[in-house]
């Protein structure tokens, strides 16, 4: 028993106390209205705190309990804890929900729970942009209704555990999505929306690269199997056609050689091991290098000089060497002859920029951002015919893009090209520095 109990006999006992006392001393008519305005006494105590206790049992929120003494103070204490504690219980709630909330929020991949109708619950931000909903007008609507994707109402209502749709938002081409759906719970949904644009964009970029691979390959292989197979026939060759075809032969051997030469230097390139070897390289010796590469390659038909500002570059001296060739012998290639063949190498705010000048045959501005793809060309058989991979501005671009540089093309067809390539500051050091 507890002491507000005990007290609560006692207060009963002096009440009948003095009701004895006072039927004895002044008769059993004073003794028992003494009892029972003691015990009044009591029970209106009772009543008080039973109404405060009603009064704060209407509208807790933000009150304290009434204080009480004896047995109602011991129940408004145990309210009290039980209260505080709830109150603590439904606080951790609330912040693991809030937690949980805000990381499903910001989670990259779409989440919309749905009730055992397919009706919408709760949906992130990843959803509302892919599945074009809106987490709060659309709660309680049924999805099917409001997701436009072939085949969706369907896949919604009957897609197997492990089941995927593969598909495109209507209208928009762009996105390519990947939706699942997990069931939870008694008769709950989770469809989750996986954003897959750039998995789908990677394996066609990878269809096309073994197809284009092939084609190139393909075309000198035809040539001389044709060859061989002729000369296999001919009882009797006639030596001197023998040679001619021998060195037709030759010229497309060395085309595939030249490919895959490209091939390998481009895949050692974007493999994520091949680190960069820093060297500091001196600009003037190797444009002047390089230039005279050109000279030869040009042969006497054009017209090669160079315009360089003394300065010291830090970087892979192989590949610089061969970004720049790159850029010089495409000048050549697509200059006519007679036509005239500008290196620089300025320093601009402390930055080094190395340019190409010709006055070829220009490229019409629609190709220019497409340009440095593999395999794209303007004129495919200009090209082929100047010994051309389709493979040299990709090996540029990711040479500069090892080295911080970026490369930037002006041209103008019939008039001319220059092909600009800006190494940041801190890779260039200048002599008056
Ligand atoms: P290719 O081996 O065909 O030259 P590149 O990747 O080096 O391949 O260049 C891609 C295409 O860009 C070329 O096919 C050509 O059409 C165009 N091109 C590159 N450099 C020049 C230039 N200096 N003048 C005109 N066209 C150019």
């Amino acid at each position: 028993m507890t002491s507000a109990w005990i007290i609560f006999l006692l207060r009963l006992s002096a009440i009948a106390l003095l009701a004895l006392i006072g039927g004895a001393w002044l008769g059993l008519a004073a003794g028992l209205a003494l009892a029972c305005a003691g015990l009044l006494l009591v029970v209106m105590s009772h009543v008080a705190n039973l109404s405060r206790l009603q009064a704060w049992l209407k509208q807790p929120e933000g009150r304290n309990l009434p204080d009480a003494w004896g047995a109602w103070g011991d129940a408004f204490i145990a309210l009290h804890r039980l209260r505080r504690d709830e109150e603590k219980k439904r606080e951790r709630i609330v912040a693991d929900f809030e937690v949980f909330s805000q990381a499903a929020e910001v989670y990259p991949d779409g989440l919309v729970f749905l009730d055992a109708d397919d009706r919408i619950l709760w949906c992130n931000r990843a959803a509302e942009s892919q599945l074009g909903l809106n987490g709060e007008s659309d709660r309680g609507l049924l999805i099917a209704n409001l997701v436009r994707l072939p085949r969706f109402a369907e896949f919604i209502a009957n897609a197997l555990p492990g089941e995927s749709l593969q598909c495109s938002p209507l209208g928009r081409k762009d996105l390519d999505l990947s939706l699942e759906t997990l069931r939870f719970g008694k008769d709950r949904k989770l469809l989750i929306s996986f954003d897959v644009t750039q998995i789908a964009r990677t394996e066609a970029m990878r269809r096309d690269f073994v197809a284009n691979v092939s084609h190139e390959l393909r075309t000198p292989l035809t040539v001389i199997a044709g060859f061989l197979e002729h000369m296999l026939a001919e009882p009797d060759p006639d030596p001197a056609a023998s040679r001619q075809q021998i060195g037709i032969m030759d010229g497309q051997a060395r085309r595939m050689l030249s490919l895959v030469d490209d091939l390998l230097v481009l895949s050692r390139l974007e493999s994520e091991t091949y680190a960069l070897r820093e060297e500091t390289l001196d600009v003037r010796d190797l444009i002047f290098d390089v230039a005279d590469e050109a000279r030869r390659l040009s042969a006497g038909r054009h017209s090669i000089t160079c315009e360089v500002q003394p300065a010291q570059l830090k970087g892979s001296r192989e590949e610089l060497r061969s970004a720049f060739s790159n850029l010089v012998s495409n000048a050549v290639r697509y200059t006519p002859e007679g036509g005239r063949i500008v290196l620089r190498w300025v320093l601009r705010e402390g930055r080094g920029v190395y340019s190409v000048e010709d006055s070829g045959i220009g490229i019409a501005e629609e190709h220019l951002p497409r340009l440095a793809e593999r395999f794209y060309r303007v004129d495919r058989s200009r090209s082929r015919e100047t010994g051309g991979t389709g493979l040299g501005l990709s090996i540029v671009k990711h040479v500069l893009m090892r080295h911080q540089a970026d490369l930037k093309i002006r041209s103008e067809p019939g008039v001319g090209s220059t092909f600009s390539v800006e190494f940041p500051a801190w890779r260039v050091t200048s002599p008056l520095a």
